[in-house]
């Protein structure tokens, strides 16, 4: 059998059967990289939000996974998807989706896995419901971020805090289910630029002010009387999440517990009247003394490794650095790299820190909808992602009662 890259070329690929009968391991670059032999079956919780509708429009005609389920709130369920979304996407809702039937948050939906785009105020033990009754949950809400036992997960960052996943399943008495979440949308694109520094020259202190777009908020967000020609300095918890977030990620998984990255960090978080993009003026202190252009190359070579290039959603350089002085800029670069890419211009001196430099990154995309797809992609290429039997399959397998 011949496979196919999700990325397109077949290269020199050879596929084989894997123990588990229901994936298939892929050479890609020397490295064993393993994918669904049939597509897993996918749950929004959320679905009808605005991140929702994103995941919603990712899983359309994903290679991997298809989507079979939507839920949200009481006012929604009962009624098709098409009937009670609110749809904010340029593209038509998914044929896949316009017909499904909106159900609550009881744990029994016909699929292999979550993803949890729930609000806030519900999301927390919504997702443990889910992850109890056997569901893994691919989470974008803020609930279980910082919980000792769950990864906070960006794959090019620390994927090696899935390892938590056995003690998270242990210290909860969950059999196949488990959390796994995305960070804060601003702390996203941050924490991806900050790797590769992370990694060439360490870091000290950093010091951001954010410029967050208003559908970071939800639909309908923040009042257009309050935000038309106006900026708020003020976004409840987000300087909170971007200060201990990054922490987390770009700390280290001991075997028994996270530990934290131990970086100076202060966030200024600032709403402004821009529709999609978190654009971030970021200040660095390094360890180690870099030139500008040794801080340039860092980013411009950061390349993912053969087992993330291959999943669907990854991009091989997820940092994109542009030389123009008046990039990078929301309406010109949010969708750079499908909108997964963290896009860095002005790299320049700082007269208090090292280094200081602008970024962008996709809130709806490689801030949350994106970001829970990738996580998505890289569990099921490790085989955290099963089949299961679902409800209406256990239900056909049960003897008929005579
Ligand atoms: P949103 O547009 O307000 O959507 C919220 C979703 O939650 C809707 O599907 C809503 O269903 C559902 N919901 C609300 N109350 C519920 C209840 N009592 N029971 C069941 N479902 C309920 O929010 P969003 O911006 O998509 O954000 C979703 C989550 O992602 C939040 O936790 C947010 O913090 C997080 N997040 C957002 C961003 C972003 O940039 N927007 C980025 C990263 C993370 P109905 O339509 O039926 O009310």
């Amino acid at each position: 059998m011949r496979a196919q890259s999700q990325n397109g070329g077949d290269g020199n690929m050879q596929s084989k059967q894997s123990a588990n009968s229901t994936e298939v391991s892929v050479e890609n670059a020397g490295a064993p990289v393993r994918r669904p032999e049939k597509k897993l079956r996918a749950g929004v919780l959320g679905a009808t939000g605005i991140v929702g509708q994103r995941l919603v429009s990712l899983l359309a005609g994903h290679p991997w996974f298809e989507l079979t389920e939507v839920a949200a709130s009481e006012r929604s369920s009962g009624k098709t998807y098409a009937e009670a979304v609110r749809w904010h996407l340029g593209a038509p809702i998914p044929e896949v989706a316009r017909n499904l039937v909106v159900k609550g948050l009881d744990p029994s939906l016909d699929c292999d896995f979550v993803f949890s785009a729930l609000d806030s105020s519900v999301a927390g033990p919504a997702e443990e419901d889910f992850a109890r009754a056997g569901y893994p949950v691919v989470s974008n809400c803020r609930n279980h971020r910082m919980d000792p036992d769950v990864p906070l997960l960006i794959p090019e960052v620390n994927a090696a805090h899935l390892d938590v996943i056995p003690l998270q399943q242990k210290n909860r008495g969950y059999d196949t289910g488990f959390i796994v979440t995305n960070p804060n949308c601003s702390t996203a694109g941050l924490v991806l630029v900050l790797k590769p520094l992370a990694d060439a020259f360490g870091l000290e202190k950093i010091f951001v002010v954010t410029l967050q777009a208003i559908s970071g908020a939800g639909y309908p967000g923040v009042a257009s009387m309050d935000i038309q020609g106006n900026v708020v300095p003020f976004i409840s918890g987000e300087e909170e999440k971007m200060e201990a977030e990054p922490q987390k990620l770009l700390g280290k998984w001991d075997g028994s517990r996270f530990i934290d990255a131990g970086i100076g960090l202060s966030a200024h978080c600032n709403r402004v009247p821009v529709i999609d993009g978190h654009l971030e003026c970021v200040s660095v202190g390094l360890k180690k003394i870099a030139s500008l252009d040794e801080v340039r190359e860092a980013l411009r070579n950061f390349e993912v490794g053969a087992e993330l290039a291959a999943l669907p959603t990854a991009l091989r350089n997820p940092v994109v650095v542009l030389d123009d002085e008046n990039r990078p800029q929301p309406r010109r670069d949010v969708d750079a790299g499908n909108g997964m890419a963290a896009v860095v211009g002005r790299v320049r001196e700082c007269p208090l820190l090292d280094v200081k430099l602008t970024l962008l990154s996709h809130n709806l995309v490689r801030g949350a909808a994106g970001a829970a797809l990738l996580n998505a992609e890289l569990l099921a290429a490790r085989g955290f992602l099963k089949r299961r039997v679902t409800p209406s399959e256990s239900q056909l397998a049960e003897p008929v009662s005579r």
